[in-house]
């Protein structure tokens, strides 16, 4: 059997990594140069947390735990306005929760896969066609793959959606907010960042900034966009809109690298009608994106990597495997979306009254006892991997 992968991040490795064990030929083909490293901090738990422990890779997960304290919210100024213990999603979690890069992530699944699967960078998707038997994908290089199955795991604006499901508008439901991330080294920063996630926010917006060592800070923001078009230039788009936030946030401004080094995107969700044809799927962000207000796209990704693996090897049926995976996994992923949206709202205030209203509601979660109240938003009732055949 032979697959075609187009995008090589979390989904595309993850699947990669299953079928090459099971002595498929496995083709990957990412647009991007070589694999591309750091992104952001992510919290990994549920579904995908079961799913890196089944694939034995669990260890190699938790060696590249960062250790974060916890979140410290701050007004302009820099005064703090609410602390939310790590420990609380740690406790919500019943200790199975990771903070890593998304990066690293990445890269140990790719340290993790075996000699058999071949990568092509700098290379996409250019046209699909099926047949009964196969499936022709023709490469941007102009080489035509045959195989008998391909797999979109190009993230949410990705093109094997375009090609075989349909233009990008059908299925993106934008929330309305832009996010930006990039990694900057500055010892003497880092020392004054600490240990905590430090975000600063005013209505509208929201910026924040995490020591990973002794050397590099991650910064991560977002803001209500609107129907604003993404910029042409991160750098002046966020200098414009976050200059008035004070404490660290103008000097983490002026260390943001080159536009190529800065990741920024509008956060959306994305609902495909469907997510499966015969001998073509979709799989991760390219189909099930949750967005970083649910915060579990990562874990999707690996967990629907594994759904769709267990279908394919249960009776080699490139046909019908990726319809059998999409019942599988789509209701948990809707749930997540809806529990997304309905703290949409909230997750960077509009007006400052609202702010105070989220502060304050974060101020009675951090309380011990009351850590649960966080639950509806981080844990949706199919938070385990077993579950998400629990329908079937
Ligand atoms: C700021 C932020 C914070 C987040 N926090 C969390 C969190 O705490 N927990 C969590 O679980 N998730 C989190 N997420 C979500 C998570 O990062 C994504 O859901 C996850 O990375 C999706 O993985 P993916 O492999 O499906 O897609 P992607 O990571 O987008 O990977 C897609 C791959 O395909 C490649 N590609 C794209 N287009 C093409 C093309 N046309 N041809 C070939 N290759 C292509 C890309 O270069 C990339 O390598 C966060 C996201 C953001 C933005």
């Amino acid at each position: 059997m032979r697959v075609v992968i187009c995008g090589a991040g979390i989904a595309g490795l993850s699947l990669a990594w299953w079928l090459e064990r099971a002595g498929w030929e496995v083709l990957v083909v990412e647009h991007a140069p070589g694999q591309r490293g750091a992104g952001y901090l992510i919290d990994f738990f549920g579904p995908g947390y079961d799913a890196v422990e089944r694939m034995g890779l669990l260890p190699r997960v938790r060696e590249r735990a960062r250790t974060v304290a916890g979140v410290r919210y701050r007004d302009r100024a820099g005064r703090v306005t609410c602390e939310l213990p790590y420990d609380s999603l740690v406790r919500l979690q019943r200790g199975r929760v990771v903070t890593l890069m998304r990066g690293e992530l990445e890269d140990l699944l790719f340290e993790a896969l075996g000699p058999g699967v071949e990568f092509r960078y700098s290379t996409s998707v250019d046209a699909v066609a099926t047949a009964a038997d196969h499936v022709a994908v023709t490469l941007t290089t102009g080489e035509v793959e045959r195989a008998d199955l391909l797999v979109g795991a190009d993230g949410i604006h990705s093109r094997v959606r375009e090609l075989a499901f349909g233009p990008e508008w059908r299925h993106l439901r934008s929330l309305g907010y832009h996010t930006a991330a990039y990694l900057f080294a500055d010892p003497e920063l880092g020392a004054r960042v600490g240990d905590h996630l430090e975000m600063v926010e005013a209505p509208g917006l929201q910026a924040g900034v995490c020591r990973l060592d002794g050397e590099r800070l991650a910064a991560v923001f977002a803001h209500r966009a609107g129907a604003d078009p993404l910029p042409e230039d991160p750098r002046e788009r966020l200098r414009e809109r976050y200059a008035s936030l004070g404490w660290l946030i103008p000097e983490v401004l002026d260390r943001c690298p080159e536009p190529g080094q800065v990741y920024y995107d509008e956060v959306a969700q994305i609902e495909a009608a469907s997510w499966a044809r015969p001998r073509v799927a979709l799989l991760g962000d390219a189909c099930q994106a949750v967005s970083l207000l649910a915060g579990q796209g990562a874990a999707m990704a690996v967990a629907g990597a594994c759904v769709l693996a267990e279908e394919l090897l249960r009776d080699g049926d490139a046909v019908a495997a990726p319809f059998r995976y999409e019942e599988r996994v789509r209701p948990a992923v809707v749930r997540k979306q809806r529990a997304g949206r309905r703290i949409a709202d909230w997750f960077v205030p509009a007006s400052r009254t609202r702010l105070r209203l989220r502060t304050a509601a974060l101020r009675l979660a951090a309380r011990p006892g009351l850590v649960g109240l966080l639950g509806p938003v981080l844990r949706t009732p199919d938070d385990r991997l077993a579950d998400l055949a629990a329908h079937r």
